[in-house]
């Protein structure tokens, strides 16, 4: 049975090939190009556009016997923590273990569908967070894959220097086997790289006696509810108990700086991608007004959400002559420190670990009440592995409503994710 509520369009896609997806099916988040079926990244005004082409990833799942069944809902470009910032024509998906709760965001529809529907593997994407945020929240694995892992062309772009797409599954050995044929160089994207791909599959089952595991210190301070913190620390002992090293490691500057640097620089690449979308060569049309100004105003007003909105006008102002050195340019500095703090722990530790999300699913009426701050305040935990472009994996922990444990490794450093969260949790 396919959820419906998780789903923008529902439609199915044949295989074009044999392989290790046979009798496997795939949802697809809503960003990623389907050539022929609806692609329009959970927005109005990209309803109704059917892409020419397939996304690489496409191809590549299709050529590995995949069968797609849809496109899943998600925050408006991407543009949340919740999946409720939805434009009226797409549905808004609810928690599979509480339906007065939200799935997480901003890929709500693939967290949701993975939690309900069997023989499946999602293909996700992830900014800031989309990823393992919705795969914490459902209950689900959620593995985002360092930046420029595996190709992003024919991915809507939110913001090129921080998206990813990444699989979400109810093991963490499926998304190791989809990350095994979705990962590589692609010629399409420039920024794909073209470091050895590995076998990921044979890190599952391989014990993590003597690695040395980091508990990020800052992720256990305020904000951060009691019942994630029981649940972490139960993992901590059960890491213990495996022969893991554990240690507490501090990141200052990420949990300082960190969702100020990432809404900065994600919020700048955005409003400039966004531009394209003026009714006249992307996007849903109008008739013509006397003006191009009159016209492209008429048709964002008419086609965006208000956070889309809200963040066309945060990063236009963070890049703007004037305030560029104030904002954006002190925002790639900080990003460099914030790489460099992780690089030095990696230096030591396998991976580090924290909660992944602050609190368990909220519910939908109190996300309502949270102001847009609080609302990116939320993605504490998940921004600082984002902006580094670290790999980093949530699985489920503890009992009760649905929490995730965060496992973050070195660049390209997948395996040693899938190794530590195998153990834990298969
Ligand atoms: N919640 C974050 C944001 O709104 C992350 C979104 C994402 O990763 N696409 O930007």
């Amino acid at each position: 049975m396919i959820p419906k509520d998780c789903f923008n369009v529902i439609e199915t896609k044949e295989p074009t090939g044999k392989g290790k997806l046979d009798n496997i099916q795939v949802s697809v988040k809503d960003c990623i190009c389907v050539k022929g079926m609806q692609s329009a990244g959970g927005s109005a005004i990209l309803q109704g556009y059917k892409p020419l082409f397939n996304a690489t990833v496409i191809n590549k799942i299709l050529e590995q016997g995949a069968t797609i069944i849809g496109k899943t809902t998600q925050d408006e470009f991407g543009y949340g923590s919740f999946n409720t910032n939805v434009p009226d024509c797409f549905p808004i998906p609810k928690n599979p273990h509480d339906k007065e709760r939200v799935c997480g965001g901003s890929s709500g529809g693939s967290a949701a569908a993975t939690a309900q529907i069997d023989n499946h593997i999602a293909l996700a994407e992830s900014t800031g967070g989309s990823i393992v945020c919705p795969a914490a929240f459902c209950n689900v694995v959620g593995l985002c894959p360092t930046y420029g892992r595996v190709s992003r062309y024919g991915l809507l772009d939110y913001a090129n220097s921080l998206d990813k797409i990444g699989p979400m599954a109810k093991s963490v050995k499926e998304c190791a086997t989809m990350l095994s044929i979705i990962a590589g160089n692609d010629e399409l994207d420039s920024t794909s790289s073209k470091e050895p791909v590995e076998d990921y599959e044979s890190y599952c089952g391989k014990d993590i006696k003597g690695m040395k595991v980091g508990v990020i210190k800052e992720s256990l301070g305020e904000g951060v509810s009691q019942e994630v913190k029981d649940a972490f620390q139960d993992q901590i002992k059960l890491l213990k108990e495996k022969g893991a090293v554990v240690e507490v490691v501090s990141t200052p500057l990420t949990k300082k700086y960190g969702v100020a640097t990432y809404y900065i620089i994600a919020l700048s690449e955005t409003s400039t991608n966004l531009a394209k979308y003026c009714g006249i060569r992307y996007g849903q049309d109008l008739p013509l007004k006397d003006t191009f100004n009159e016209y492209f105003s008429q048709v964002r007003s008419k086609f965006l959400g208000d956070e889309a909105k809200r963040r066309i006008m945060l990063g236009t102002f963070a890049r703007m002559s004037g305030y560029r050195d104030a904002y954006y340019m002190k925002a790639a500095k900080i990003r460099t420190q914030i790489i460099n703090e992780y690089k030095d722990l990696f230096k030591t530790y396998d991976v580090l670990i924290s909660p992944t999300m602050p609190v368990v699913p909220p519910k939908f009426e109190d996300v309502k009440k949270l102001t847009p701050l609080e609302n990116y305040m939320m993605d504490i935990l998940t921004v600082g592995p984002n902006l580094a472009g670290l790999p980093h994996i949530s699985i489920p922990m503890g009992q009760g409503l649905p929490k995730g444990l965060l496992i973050i490794a070195d660049h390209f450093k997948e395996g040693k994710t899938l190794q530590v969260a195998h153990e834990l949790y298969n």
